[in-house]
């Protein structure tokens, strides 16, 4: 096992891996930025490093600030979180070319799937459904476009090859309006993403959003941990997480799960994953491999009783996977809601002091976040400031335990999106399960009204 590990992130995610180190015996070097100095879960790391300003260009993401804190610390190897460089296959290839472990797959892995097109190829090559499209990246020639399109079948979404965190999709409704979202996807995805290229599928109407997570070791032992229903998303980003997926027969799951395990073997894929599906009339299609932990992995580690943050240091370490498909079981039920320093019904971003933070407790409650009275949220991250969830034996006690849990949160000083989460917990289409990936946006329109 490691002696000492940099972590390469902030916020949540950054204390949840400082947990997984100490139960580990792990020393933990934490970085900041200037905006983070005074946060407590700094001042309880073993070491720290700032390696810059507030802005994420000049710190978060300072590559070569983030390689020498390392090396001053001596440690072995880096976590990078989520989001800032966790699927950076340039990050990934400088930390290993400076002789530091990455806690992730490597950086090939990490180039193929980041490219979606090549992602969806190397998918389809393992047997992995994937959404009706255009085989890879769309040609230049508008007649070949529209014949694409014809033969897909409209509505069709035309999205970026390099695009992430919900950016860079254009749905398609018309012949008449096709060549103009392609030439201004591409247009957007080069800013954006430095990319142009751009790719179609066909346009879903009603899916469901499944994710599979899987953990693979360096010995090609390969597993996955069920499933998680991510439909809850407005304007593409998840806000409310559970697993199992309400109402969808194991024997699917099973059978796409397998799927996903084959494809790792065949890839050469190490570390933790996430296969991400729609699910629409009993099909799954993929659509992008995240090749990092997520932020809503604790429901899969409540129902499986399974670390997903020490696995990955773990089998970072070359260490097997402690466990088999065999011993893998999903018990009961998690959910998860994020929260989020904002407008519960706006969405404008809420930073500033935090007056008063009062997290709720009790069986089955966990609550994942850097927070506490008195904490600045800086305006210049995500909004998310952390994550309340909640475990019980069927799905209705996780709710009930969940409405408890929100009714316990006090959070002053700042806006939440506490109160929306509140609502969606009595609300009865969430509660019958199955609602797809339109369905919040729908309850907000109307909520509106
Ligand atoms: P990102 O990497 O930006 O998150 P994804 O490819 O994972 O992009 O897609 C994000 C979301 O966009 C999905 O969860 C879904 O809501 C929607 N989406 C993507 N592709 C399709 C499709 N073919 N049909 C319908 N909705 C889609």
């Amino acid at each position: 096992m490691f002696k000492k590990i940099l972590i390469a992130n902030r916020g949540e995610i950054a204390l949840r891996i400082q947990r997984a180190c100490r139960e580990l015996g792990v020393k933990a070097v934490m970085v900041y930025s200037e905006a983070d100095r005074d946060a407590k879960y700094i001042k309880l790391a073993d070491e720290a490093v700032c390696i810059g300003p507030a802005p994420s260009a000049q710190s978060y993401l300072n590559v070569p600030a983030i390689i020498s804190a390392a090396e001053v610390t001596d440690a072995e190897a880096i976590h990078p979180g989520y989001g800032f460089l966790s699927e950076n296959a340039d990050f990934a290839e400088r930390v290993e070319k400076s002789g530091f472990q990455f806690i992730g797959p490597t950086p090939d892995s990490i180039r193929t799937m980041g490219d979606k097109v090549s992602a969806k190829q190397a998918m389809i090559r393992a047997g992995v459904p994937c959404v009706p499209g255009s085989e890879g990246e769309l040609p230049d020639d508008p007649v070949l476009i529209r014949r694409m399109a014809k033969a897909v079948g409209y509505p069709v979404i035309i999205k970026a090859a390099g695009g992430g965190g919900g950016r860079g999709m254009r749905v398609v409704h018309t012949e008449a309006a096709l060549i103009n979202a392609v030439a201004m996807t591409k247009a957007e995805a080069g800013a954006a993403f430095g990319n142009p290229a751009v790719y179609m599928e066909k346009f879903l109407q009603n899916p469901r959003h499944i994710e599979i997570q899987i953990l693979a070791d360096k010995h090609r032992n390969a597993v996955y941990l069920g499933e998680r229903d991510c439909s809850m998303q407005r304007r593409h980003q998840k806000i409310l997480e559970e697993a199992p997926a309400p109402g969808i027969n194991r024997k699917l799951i099973e059978r796409i799960g397998e799927r996903c395990v084959a494809a790792c073997k065949k890839i050469g894929y190490r570390g933790a994953g996430t296969f991400e599906f729609l699910y629409e009339d009993g099909e799954f299609y993929f659509i992008e491999m995240n090749t990092r932990v997520q932020v809503e992995h604790p429901v899969t580690e409540l129902v499986t009783g399974i670390d997903v943050v020490r696995t990955q240091i773990m089998v970072a370490a070359g260490e097997k996977l402690p466990f088999t498909q065999r011993q893998i079981e999903v018990r009961g039920h998690a959910i998860e809601c994020r929260v989020n320093a904002e407008d519960p019904y706006k969405f404008i971003p809420s930073p500033g002091r935090v007056t008063t933070w009062h997290a709720p407790g009790g069986p089955g409650v966990r609550v994942d976040s850097h927070v506490y009275t008195n904490y600045f949220v800086p305006p210049n991250y995500d909004s998310m400031i952390g994550k309340i969830i909640v475990h019980g034996d069927t799905r209705e006690q996780a709710m009930a335990r969940m409405r408890t849990a929100l009714a316990e949160t006090v959070v002053e000083g700042i806006n939440t999106n506490i109160p929306l989460h509140r609502e969606l917990m009595v609300d009865a289409k969430f509660m019958a399960g199955g609602t797809n990936i339109h369905y919040l946006e729908q309850w907000l329109d109307e909520r509106r009204r």
